[in-house]
């Protein structure tokens, strides 16, 4: 009798027939004789709208009180689907995040689960209850609600996975899994039996947005199992795996684009130990999330420059931060270029296979395609292109890296040596 994880987003459960309809797709697994522990997010909307209601009221948008009203929108979910399942002729109980003890820190908006007590899951799983646990929340040890950032119903999944030594966790989805690229830019794109947790941690923390990567991150360290799958539909989906299990495969896995990005430049910054870190210091302070970092001293005056990359969110906040570090130094400037993309491929497969930048490099310059700045790791290149190029880009690649024609599922012999 195995145990399973059930995550239903926002989307399965925004509506009352959509709850239904996870409320039996729930009992069919149950009735197959598994135990069912399910999470949920908040109805599609709901969270925005609920931040929204607060700033109506008060000038922040986080902080304590925050956290009790947006955790407001998973205790709806879960006690209309725990309603739900009784009423369709099965046992449920729902659990709000304090009642399951996830405890976590204090950091309100953006909390880490410290620890998980399975003692009330598991009496309840064994008098036969299906037990909808709601997503997103805990709380600290003195009490108060805490949430754990955006998207984090993904990360209370796995950590209840995790606590209760789960044999999987499905996260249904409106989408039928992980794709080599994103279908509706690529009508090309194929979904993939099976990824890497490696290759999917890069991929969440690159702009896919199917998984939080927080939780891919935790699945990865416990060998937790991870199905991603659809809740409209009963394709088997991917299944996320140790890179071991995937006997050979090829360079690139799938191509990911992370949109609203901003590169903010700053020129002619003296060249001198700590100058780094007095800059950085600044970007920190401006709470600006900062991805790529790059600093080439390509002068012999003494001087040198220095880029990195953010959000679009952060793009005012990078401006005041760029005007204030260069205006401590006479002759340095700074230019800030928005409208950009991060292009990125990913794929465990590049650690056997040579010269996949080049191909990629390549093939953008023939569509014509200015890169601005450039990171890799030992699994994904990234670029930073301009928006407007990046639904060719993604297509271009597709076929250059040939993901579209896979004879069966990922496991192909790639050509070596390119
Ligand atoms: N409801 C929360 C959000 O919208 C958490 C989640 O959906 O995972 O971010
Ligand atoms: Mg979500």
């Amino acid at each position: 009798m195995a145990l399973i994880i059930q995550k239903y987003g926002g989307t399965s459960v925004g509506g009352i027939e959509r709850i239904r309809s996870v409320a039996r797709r729930v009992i069919a697994s149950a009735s197959k004789g598994d135990r069912v522990v399910v999470v949920v997010s908040a109805m599609a909307g709901e969270t925005n709208r609920l931040i929204e209601l607060g700033k109506t009221v008060s000038s922040r948008s986080e902080g304590r009180e925050f956290d009790v009203l947006l955790a407001s929108g998973e205790q709806v979910t879960t006690a209309l689907l725990a309603l739900a399942i009784e009423d369709a002729g099965r046992k449920a109980v729902s659990f709000l995040g304090h009642q399951v003890q996830i405890t976590t820190s204090g950091a309100f908006s953006k909390a880490r689960i410290e620890s998980v007590n399975t003692d009330r899951t598991l009496a309840a799983l064994k008098e036969g209850y299906i037990v909808v646990v709601a997503g997103f929340q805990g709380a600290t040890r003195e009490g108060s609600i805490t949430t754990l950032g955006r998207g984090g119903s993904d990360i209370t999944a796995v950590a209840l996975g995790v606590a209760l030594k789960a044999d999987r966790v499905e996260f249904y989805k409106d989408v039928d899994g992980i794709f080599t690229a994103d279908p509706s830019v690529c009508p090309d794109a194929r979904m993939l039996p099976r990824v890497a947790y490696e290759e999917m941690l890069e991929m969440s923390y690159l702009g896919a947005k199917v998984l939080h990567p927080r939780c891919v991150e935790m699945a990865r360290r416990n060998g937790l199992p991870l199905v991603v799958r659809s809740s409209l539909n009963f394709n088997p989906g991917t299944q996320v795996v140790p890179e071991e299990e995937l006997m050979e495969y090829a360079a690139v896995s799938g191509i990911v684009c992370d949109k609203n990005q901003v590169k903010v430049s700053l020129n002619g910054i003296p060249d001198r130990p700590g100058i780094l870190a007095g800059v950085f210091t600044s970007v920190a302070e401006a709470e600006i999330n900062i991805d790529m970092i790059v600093e080439d001293t390509a002068s012999a005056d003494g001087r040198t420059a220095v880029s990195f990359t953010c959000g679009s969110a952060d793009l005012a906040a990078a401006e005041k931060a760029a005007k204030k570090i260069t205006s401590a130094y006479p002759g340095s400037s700074f230019a800030v270029r928005s409208g950009l993309n991060k292009l990125s491929i990913v794929g465990a497969g590049m650690r056997l296979h040579s010269g996949v930048a080049a191909k990629m490099f390549t093939a953008l310059a023939k569509e014509g395609v200015s890169v601005y700045m450039v990171n890799t790791s030992d699994i994904k290149v990234s670029c930073l292109i301009e928006a407007k190029y990046s639904e060719l880009a993604v297509r271009t690649l597709h076929e250059v890296f040939e993901l579209g024609k896979a004879p069966s599922g990922r496991r192909r012999a790639a050509s070596r040596g390119k």
